[in-house]
């Protein structure tokens, strides 16, 4: 997954998760991004941050949040990202680092969320574990 920092035309900042740079173009060719904000479809990418989050069971709940499509965006999207806030551990920049430590060490039961590269991301699917990528909406607006 990947997570694109999006704008529109009128400069209404957002992030918006794929699962690879050629849905992005997919969707984009295809006029189906859309400004959460004034659904503009006129989208274009800014710097691309990548960030993932572990542990199968808030995954559920997570995945759950994510396919309870068009209720109501914004306000799911903040749900989410109040409970990853919540329940998981900002481990930045060192995400796939603690991933692995959590992964080949069952005992461990910690959920974490934070960035990685897209080669790091790469080499965490290669290993067969488990990543949930999430939109990461702004609370304040
Ligand atoms: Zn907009």
């Amino acid at each position: 997954m990947i997570k694109y920092n999006l704008k529109c035309e009128n400069k209404h900042e957002f992030e918006s998760w794929f699962s690879d740079s050629n849905e992005y173009e997919k969707l984009k060719k295809k006029m189906l991004l859309e400004c959460i904000y004034c659904s503009s479809s006129k989208i274009s990418k800014s710097i691309m941050s990548p960030m993932v989050s572990i542990t199968k069971n808030s995954n559920k709940k997570i995945k759950s949040n994510l396919d309870n499509k068009f209720v109501d965006e914004k306000k799911r999207l903040v749900e989410i990202r109040r409970f990853v806030e919540k329940n998981f551990d900002y481990v930045g920049e060192n995400f796939s680092e603690k991933v692995r430590e959590i992964y080949y060490n069952k005992k461990t039961k910690k959920a974490i969320y934070g960035t990685t590269t897209e080669k790091e991301r790469r080499e965490l699917l290669d290993e067969g574990i488990d990543l949930i990528t999430i939109p990461w909406v702004n609370k304040d607006n």
